[in-house]
């Protein structure tokens, strides 16, 4: 029954990890951080429905920013207002966290927290350089709470 469920989906948050539920970074909607707040990116943002919007700088993995729908209040598509105008008003801070974080952890840290989206990124150390920081995508409080009551 339901109740089950949502007791396994619960007891299943110590084992799984953000890996498991992010919304991989190819199909985040993002905005390049030089874009121009005109009608066409304002539209565009609208229909993609998502209320948190991460901006990238030069690549989509350089994740620098984060816009919430919401700072759009006051900004006029006629004035073609630079997205840098607006994230740099609101400087929303960024929070990362690595692939490996149980989802137990996520959703205490969603709760502390003042944001209610991470990205999620792990260490790549596959190729011959470097390890690096790799971003694999987003995850939001949805996607936690979506793995306590999903149906099977
Ligand atoms: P809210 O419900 O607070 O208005 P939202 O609908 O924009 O926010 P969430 O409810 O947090 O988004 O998440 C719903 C799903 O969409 C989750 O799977 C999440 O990973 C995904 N998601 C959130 N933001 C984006 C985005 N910018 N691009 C693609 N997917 C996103
Ligand atoms: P979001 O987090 O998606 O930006 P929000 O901060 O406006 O949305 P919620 O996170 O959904 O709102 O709710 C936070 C708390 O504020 C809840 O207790 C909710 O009942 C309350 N709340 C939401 N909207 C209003 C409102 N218009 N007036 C008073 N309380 C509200």
């Amino acid at each position: 029954g339901g109740a089950l469920n949502i007791i396994q989906g619960a007891l299943e948050l110590r084992t799984k990890t953000v890996e498991d539920v992010l919304t991989p970074l190819s199909d985040c909607f993002m905005l390049s951080s030089d874009v121009v707040l005109d009608f066409n990116t304002m539209s565009d943002m609208m229909q993609s429905g998502y209320t948190r919007i991460p901006v990238y700088e030069n690549e989509c993995s350089n994740i620098v920013d984060i816009l919430f729908v919401k700072d759009l209040a006051f900004v006029d598509p006629d004035d073609c207002t630079p997205l840098k105008t607006i994230t740099q008003f609101y400087k929303h801070p960024l929070h990362c966290v690595f692939n490996d974080t149980k989802l137990d952890a996520m959703l205490e840290e969603f709760k502390k927290g003042k944001s209610h989206l991470a990205i999620v990124q792990r260490v790549n150390n596959e190729g011959e350089g470097d390890p690096f920081y790799e971003v694999l995508g987003i995850v939001t409080l949805e996607d936690v709470i979506e793995e306590i009551i999903k149906s099977e």
